[in-house]
């Protein structure tokens, strides 16, 4: 008999879960104005909000926290992390930064002018953020398939490289001062790009003179992604795929808090050495001095072990692999998920889960809200809520897909808890005829509302 699969670590350390009653989420959810960024973490059961910063660190890394160097300058702790990035991705410069965010702000201050344009696909909320910010545009030129979520592709992050054409064609050399390939894609559910499209993005940004970056966040579950579904490399190692990804660009911002499993940092890496100097003086200004760039050197040290342990064959088979065992349990019950089920998260389709709710009342949101009451779930929206409303008309914008983001953190939770998330579903999807209306909103932010907006019942 082939022997079934196992998680490749065990547990050391534990941190005590609450369960609550009923009674008391009613309560608690009613005092967060139906709000799940208001509840208080012990308030929740399993918190599937983020893998964000959510992650496990291993004993490695922690041990590797005890020995950081926390000198302001010349850290032993950045010489590690500059050791691994060189090694493992082929960079030769970088600087740290404080999270994801941050190295966009870095890079975008030393080469996005208004006015521009920055293809690429789907760009996650804070890339497209600090490029609208500056005036320049964000285009999304990610393949039509994705937008189907009934579809089958292997790579629904891929680039429509006739799409990128098009806009090298109608807008000038100066006016596109980068093309970002987000891997995988986080804002089209975590689909990944296959290094075909990766080759042939680069070739044509080559071609039109452009450089090209990763948003880098979950490079290793795309590495992983491209080593299953890419005949190509079924027998190559997710090192050898990471190299060669990273061989096609010329630069990438990263957000540590994904793929490099800790719990704050990030940094940009590139190619160019006159890059690197002009970007030098924003990571000064913004984050702090090139060798600490706004994190202590403890953070620089467990990131640079996280990276390693990321590109870890067997630990990416687990996360992958507990991800896609949701998807299918929720699958196996009927509810409607998007497909194929993405590197780090579960999307259910609310609208086919609560076809009854008018959309003025916040379909996703409703079930987000019904799974918390079910079982202390955490999920999050992302519909129109999180859509927001249209700058100019102040109408809200009602997006093609209301979906319940169930974001599974790194080596946090086992398959129990997979299973429980489940069973909360489907109980919802068996009393769905008892929820018989969505929310309203009471107070909302004029932008990125969906942090802090306030709701109650609209039956009130
Ligand atoms: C999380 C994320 C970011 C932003 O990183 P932070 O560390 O949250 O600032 C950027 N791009 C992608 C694809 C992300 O997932």
């Amino acid at each position: 008999m082939e022997l079934p699969f196992a998680e490749p670590y065990k547990i050391k350390v534990t941190e005590p879960l609450h369960r609550s009653t009923r009674e008391e989420r009613e309560q608690w959810i009613k005092e967060a104005k139906y709000n799940l960024f208001n509840l208080r973490s012990d308030q929740v059961f399993i918190d599937l909000l983020t893998d964000s910063g959510t992650g496990a660190m291993s004993h490695h890394q922690w041990s590797e926290m005890m020995m950081g160097d926390e000198s302001y300058a010349g850290s032993a702790s950045y010489f590690k992390l500059k050791e691994v990035i060189n090694r493992l991705l082929g960079m030769p410069y970088f600087v740290p930064t404080h999270q994801g965010r941050a190295a966009e702000n870095v890079l975008f201050s030393a080469i996005i002018k208004e006015g521009d344009m920055v293809p690429g696909n789907a760009h996650f909320d804070t890339t497209k953020g600090h490029i609208e910010y500056r005036r320049a545009t964000a285009i999304d030129c990610t393949i039509d398939e994705a937008g189907d979520t009934t579809l089958y592709h292997p790579f629904k992050g891929n680039i429509d490289l006739d799409k990128l054409e098009a806009v090298f064609t109608a807008h000038p050399r100066e006016k596109i001062p980068l093309c970002i390939i987000t891997v995988t894609c986080n804002t089209s559910g975590g689909q990944p790009v296959s290094m075909q499209n990766i080759r042939d993005v680069s070739a044509l940004c080559k071609k039109y003179g452009i450089p090209v970056f990763f948003d880098a966040a979950r490079f290793a579950e795309n590495a992983f992604f491209i080593k299953m579904r890419e005949e190509e490399f079924v027998n190559h190692s997710i090192r050898d795929i990471v190299h060669e990804m990273y061989s096609y660009v010329d630069g990438a911002t990263m957000s540590s808090k994904k793929d490099a499993i800790v719990n704050i940092g990030g940094f940009l890496a590139c190619r160019s050495k006159e890059l690197f100097d002009k970007i030098s003086m924003y990571c000064i200004l913004y984050e702090g001095y090139l060798t600490y760039g706004g994190l202590a050197g403890r953070d620089l040290a467990a990131m640079a072990q996280g990276l390693k342990e990321g590109c870890d064959y067997h630990y990416l088979e687990a996360r992958i692999g507990q991800v896609a065992y949701l998807g299918q349990l929720l699958k196996d019950k009927g509810i409607p998920c998007q497909e194929p089920t993405g590197g780090h998260a579960v999307f259910v389709d609310a609208k086919k889960v609560l076809p009854h709710i008018p959309k003025e009342e916040f379909q996703a949101q409703t079930l987000a809200i019904e799974l918390y009451l079910e079982g202390g779930v955490r999920g999050v929206e992302i519909g129109t809520l999180l859509a927001d409303r249209d700058p100019v008309s102040r109408e809200n914008r009602y997006p093609k897909l209301e979906l319940l983001r169930l974001t599974i953190p790194r080596r946090v939770y086992t398959n129990n808890h997979m299973a429980y998330v489940a069973a909360c579903l489907e109980n919802i999807l068996q009393r769905r005829d008892t929820i018989t209306s969505g929310y309203r909103i009471t107070k909302e932010a004029p932008i990125m509302r969906h942090f802090t907006v306030e709701l109650e019942p609209a039956t009130m």
